[in-house]
C-alpha cells in the first residue's frame, strides 16, 4: 500500500477503536515505521531495497515483542502514562501497517523467512483506494451500529 493509505487507514482503526486522536495520531506515524526503516530505492539503491523489501522490517514479531517488553518496563520506567500509551499505538500501527500490506503481497509470519498473504490489489493501483474507501466506510458503520 501507499503511505497515504496506510496512514489514513491505521489512523481510523485506531481512533475507531480508542475513540483517542493522540492513539490514532501515534498509530499513523506508526504506520510508516516498517517502510522507513527498509529504506527507499532512491537511498539505497534498487538492489538494496528489493533484497530488503518487505523483510525483517515487515515481521510482526518484531513489534509485539517490543510491545510486550514495553509492558514489562512500563512499571520501570513509564511514569509517564501517555508516553508508554503513544509508544504502544506507535507499533500497533506498524503491526497494522503490515496486515495491510498482506493484503496487497507478501509479508514475514511468525517466521522471518516465512512469507504470507494475498494480492487482492497492486500497490498504487485504483483498487488500493477503493479497498481502503470500503475498509473505512465498513468501520464507520461498525462503529454505527455498535453505538446504537
Ligand atoms: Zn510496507
Amino acid at each position: 500500500m501507499k503511505w497515504v493509505s496506510h496512514i489514513a487507514l491505521t489512523g481510523m482503526i485506531a481512533h475507531a477503536v480508542t475513540a483517542d486522536p493522540l492513539a490514532a495520531a501515534a498509530a499513523a506515524v506508526g504506520a510508516v515505521i516498517p517502510d522507513k526503516i527498509e529504506g527507499t530505492p532512491e537511498r539505497i539503491g534498487w538492489s538494496a531495497w528489493r533484497s530488503r523489501h518487505r523483510g525483517w522490517s515487515h515481521w510482526p514479531m518484531l513489534y509485539l515483542a517490543l510491545i510486550g517488553g514495553l509492558m514489562r518496563a512500563e512499571k520501570y520506567f513509564f511514569y509517564d502514562e501517555a508516553f508508554f500509551h503513544i509508544l504502544i499505538w506507535l507499533f500497533i500501527g506498524a503491526i497494522l501497517h503490515i496486515a495491510e500490506d498482506a493484503v496487497c503481497g507478501k509479508v514475514p509470519g511468525i517466521l522471518p523467512t516465512q512469507k504470507i498473504g494475498v494480492r487482492l490489489f497492486t500497490v498504487g493501483s485504483f483498487r488500493e483506494y477503493i479497498f481502503v474507501l470500503v475498509c473505512i466506510v465498513f468501520i464507520y458503520v461498525g462503529q454505527y451500529l455498535l453505538r446504537t
